[in-house]
């Protein structure tokens, strides 16, 4: 069934093969972003999904982007808060200005992104919300005080979203990457980048299309009972 999808961040890296995935699944996607207009206009001139600007930071500002997606596209039936940045120090040179931008955009974001659509939801008893959480949400990563807490954080949301929204027809699910080649990772020094392929037993890094499928299954009718869940997309780096 075709669905009206919003994916956060979703004009580049991981956030692109979502919307590009859910697109291909037959849904209509909006793609949100936070300020490169360059990066945004390339993708819906190569894909056809449309892009909206505002900082999921903001809620006055989120509430108002989500108003002008349904406007344009109907009442959104699927989210998937993927926006995030990192801030890396370690914790003793960690500013607070790191830990709260990293805390505003990528926990107070999911806040954001999911509290306006939720009403909604409830209302037409259907909702799939997916969360992009991080391996190092689940094992915590040197340097990374203030990633890790709100990737962790973000388990905490889905499961609590899950058992609010079950009766309503909503699921809420978390995708952990281990480590994938967008350009969040290609940024990090070369010879940091081959000790982290190194720690992977696959070998390799994942690519953003290996997530965009985990994400595409969960919002699916299909997977309506999977509910609170978190899918490990690591190349068996890190279970739990
Ligand atoms: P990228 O840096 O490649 O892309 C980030 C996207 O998020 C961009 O579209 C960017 O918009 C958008 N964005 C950033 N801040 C905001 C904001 N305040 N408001 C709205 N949009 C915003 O990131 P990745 O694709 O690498 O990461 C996507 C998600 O996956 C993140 O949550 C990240 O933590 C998680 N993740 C990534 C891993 C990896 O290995 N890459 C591993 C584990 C988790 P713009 O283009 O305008 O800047």
């Amino acid at each position: 069934m075709s669905r009206i999808a919003l994916v956060t961040g979703g004009s580049r890296g991981i956030g692109a093969a979502i919307s590009v995935a859910l697109k291909a699944a037959g849904h209509t996607v909006a793609a949100n972003y936070a300020g490169n207009d360059e990066a945004a206009e390339k993708f819906t001139a190569e894909t056809g999904i449309k892009t909206y600007k505002w900082n999921v930071a903001d809620y006055e500002a989120s509430k108002a982007g989500i108003a002008q997606v349904e406007a344009d596209l109907g009442p959104v039936d699927i989210v998937v808060a993927n926006a995030g940045i990192t801030r890396d120090a370690p914790f003793h040179k960690m500013t607070p200005e790191q830990w709260h931008q990293v805390i505003d955009t990528n926990l107070t974001g999911v806040f954001n992104t999911v509290h306006p659509v939720w009403p909604g939801m409830r209302d037409r008893k259907f909702g799939r919300v997916v969360v992009i959480s991080s391996i190092n949400g689940q094992k915590g990563q040197f340097a990374q005080v203030n990633y890790a807490a709100t990737k962790a954080g973000d388990l905490g949301i889905v499961k609590s979203l899950a058992q609010e929204g079950a009766r309503a027809g909503i699921t809420a699910n978390a995708v952990c990457p281990g480590y994938i080649a967008t350009e969040m990772v290609m940024a990090v020094p070369e010879k940091v980048r081959d000790s982290i392929i190194a720690q992977i037993p696959a070998g390799r890094l994942g690519e953003p299309e290996e997530i965009a499928r985990c994400v595409a299954f969960l919002v699916s009718e299909d997977a309506g009972f999977i509910n609170g869940s978190t899918i490990s997309a690591n190349g068996a780096q890190f279970f739990v």
